[in-house]
């Protein structure tokens, strides 16, 4: 759940995956004209997709109807891939503090209560061993500036991530979230001061460089593969280590600032 185009997060996990044997069934969201579809199915339709139906994750409706398609075509589901956020734009390119009260509401049930519903609804279809990811940001655990009222919304995305984790658990299904570094989407041009995070991000982070989306797509292959069977309520950074530093590190260098440098 989550393509919108070929630079998705879930385009790039659902391009590995199919390249490691999975199936795949995919939503999409709604749009009277269809343009959304069409540009959805021309970046999945390497991957032979059996199922691309229209599901607004804000619609209970749509979201029982998706899975329950789903289990029709393919009896059970091994894994879910949860790469859906949204908030008005006014409502992030404003401080946390100035966001709407209708764009908070709208963001989180977007970005954390279909989270929660898609897993309720999915789970009924998943044997023991399956699998459950979705996508975090770094914002979500400190103050990211630019960033703004989502942070607060990501903080509630891993909460849930934990308390999911917790419920699905007796079931032997595990739940877990990639908190990814930035990677250039649709998604992404809605944070103002996104290319400023990029270069924070390559400046500081040790490995002194950005993440690609096929990072990402490899840690979700291992997150919903077996061989993470013991690892749940995780929130995985895939991030060049940038979540490590507590000061700019070798940024100092490139900044100039000579006082704090480290050794
Ligand atoms: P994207 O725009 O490609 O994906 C966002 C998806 O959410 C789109 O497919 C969009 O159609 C879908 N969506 C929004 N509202 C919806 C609704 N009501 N019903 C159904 N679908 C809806 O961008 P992306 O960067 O691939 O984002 C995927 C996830 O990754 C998001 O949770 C995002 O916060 C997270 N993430 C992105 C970055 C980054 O830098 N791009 C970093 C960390 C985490």
């Amino acid at each position: 759940m989550g393509v919108a185009n070929s630079r998705s997060i879930a385009a790039s996990i659902a391009h590995y995956l199919h390249k490691e044997g999975a199936e795949l069934a995919y939503s999409h969201l709604p749009d009277e004209k269809g343009r959304m579809e069409k540009r959805v199915r021309q970046a999945i339709e390497q991957t032979n997709p059996k199922i691309l139906i229209p599901c607004d994750v804000n619609s209970q409706k749509d979201i029982q109807n998706f899975f329950a398609h789903v289990k029709e075509c393919y009896g059970k589901i091994d894994f879910l891939i949860h790469s859906i956020a949204f908030a008005p734009l006014e409502d992030i390119r404003c401080s946390a503090i100035n966001s709407s009260k209708d764009g908070f509401l709208e963001a989180m049930e977007t970005s954390v209560y279909s989270f929660i519903s898609s897993s309720r609804e999915a789970c009924q279809y998943m044997p023991e061993g399956s699998s459950i990811v979705t996508l975090s940001y770094y914002g979500g655990e400190k103050v990211i500036s630019g960033y703004n009222m989502m942070g607060i919304v990501k903080s509630a995305l891993e909460s849930a991530v934990k308390y999911v984790a917790y419920d699905l658990g007796s079931k032997n299904i595990r739940v877990n979230a990639i908190s990814a570094g930035p990677v250039k989407t649709l998604a992404a041009s809605a944070i103002g001061d996104f290319q400023d995070m990029m270069t924070i991000n390559s400046s500081i982070a040790p490995m002194g460089r950005n993440i690609s989306a096929e990072e990402v797509a490899k840690s979700a292959a291992y997150l919903v593969s077996d061989l993470s069977s013991a690892t749940t309520g995780e929130i995985l950074h895939v991030d060049c280590g940038y979540n490590i530093m507590g000061n700019p590190g070798r940024a100092l260098d490139k900044w100039n600032i000579t006082k704090a440098k480290p050794h």
